[in-house]
């Protein structure tokens, strides 16, 4: 029986363009506990808060930024050591490289499933090769994941192109994603959600809007189709500065629970 764990990273240090990220894990855990729905994912499981083990928030020390990584990669280690099955909230998207050295150790074998409307494969972004449009490159350089597939892009520029084709990695751009054929998956899967993914409209709490995105039910369709376990998650770049009245932390939370009910179902 898998067991989950939630555990908040508040850091944004590695923003390019607006800070906020920070503040988002307690925001995503209040709408988690809304009274306005309920702790049942769309697959029939309960996925209330005794469905976590809440292993609470790893902070961004003023100062001290440059060594988040390793307590990212540390809290997540000690976690999966413990038997738990960690879902992670940003964040901004750089933490999601730290998590990954930690699953690579435990789960040789992995296919990540990442919702973005970016790439976030730049081999350095303004001289910052840890920034948060920069994880995937990393991930891919250190061979931390097999595959790489990528739902939702929408602005991959020449760069990101040649990344991309370098390191073999299977980029479904918005344009297509109709057209795709169903995703099939032959790993235990990582899925990195960044809700900028959605189009704005569904979650305009994000630092970096990009219109023409998927729908929360698109994204929510893509989880349920999964073919294999999924084994950790993170849902990042909540910016609750750019949120209208709390309805991207819903979403988020909506889709926490809906990976945490495909986590708790397992695989084929
Ligand atoms: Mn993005
Ligand atoms: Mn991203």
């Amino acid at each position: 029986m898998t067991r989950l764990a939630l555990v908040g990273f508040r850091s944004d240090a590695n923003s390019s363009y607006m800070r906020g990220a920070a503040s988002a894990p307690p925001l995503i855990r209040e709408a988690l506990r809304c009274e306005s729905s309920n702790c049942w994912s769309e697959s029939g499981i309960e996925v209330g808060p005794d469905r976590f083990f809440d292993a609470g928030d790893v902070g961004e020390e003023p100062g001290r930024e440059g060594d988040t990584p390793a307590r990212i990669e540390a809290a997540i280690g000690h976690l999966l050591d413990q038997g738990l099955a960690p879902i992670s909230l940003g964040g901004d998207h750089s933490i999601t490289y730290p998590i990954l050295r930690a699953f690579a150790k435990r789960h040789p074998r992995l296919t990540i499933l990442h919702f973005d409307a970016h790439p976030d494969i730049y081999d350095e972004f303004e001289g910052n090769r840890l920034s948060h449009a920069c994880p995937f490159a990393r991930i891919m350089e250190e061979r931390l994941a097999q595959r790489l597939v990528q739902v939702g892009i929408r602005c991959a520029t020449a760069h990101q192109r040649a990344q991309v084709q370098r390191f073999g990695v299977e980029m479904i751009e918005m344009k297509d994603f109709r057209r795709a054929a169903p995703l099939r998956f032959e790993t235990p899967v990582y899925v990195s959600f960044d809700l900028d993914a959605l189009d704005p409209a569904f979650a305009p709490g994000v630092a970096h809007r990009e219109p023409g995105g998927l729908s929360t039910r698109e994204a929510i369709d893509v989880i349920a189709a999964v073919d294999a376990p999924i084994v950790g998650a993170d849902v990042v770049e909540l910016n609750p500065a750019q949120d209208v009245s709390g309805m991207t932390a819903m979403v988020a939370a909506k889709i926490v629970k809906e990976i945490a009910g495909r986590m708790l179902a397992g695989g084929d």
